[in-house]
């Protein structure tokens, strides 16, 4: 499985998918550790790594996600 971003500085630079929301925000927006999305309540251990949930799962992802776009889990 993914991991999420429990250690904000090993995924600096990276892109965060937010298992609440399921929607991509950058890795900086999330100090304090929370999705940065208003209307969400996703916390620091629903951020996960989109590379490495691209790469595991969703080889259809962009390399780059667009910020605020939806990248369900499923179908
Ligand atoms: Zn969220």
């Amino acid at each position: 499985m993914a991991a999420n971003i429990t250690d904000i500085k090993e995924f600096e630079g990276e892109w965060v998918w937010c298992l609440h929301c399921e929607r991509a925000s950058h890795v900086s927006e999330w100090t304090p550790p929370e999705c940065p999305f208003e209307d969400c309540d996703g916390g620091l251990f629903d951020g996960w790594s989109y590379s490495e949930l691209r790469a595991q799962a969703h080889p259809e992802w962009p390399q780059t996600p667009v910020r605020g776009k939806l990248y369900p889990q499923y179908g």
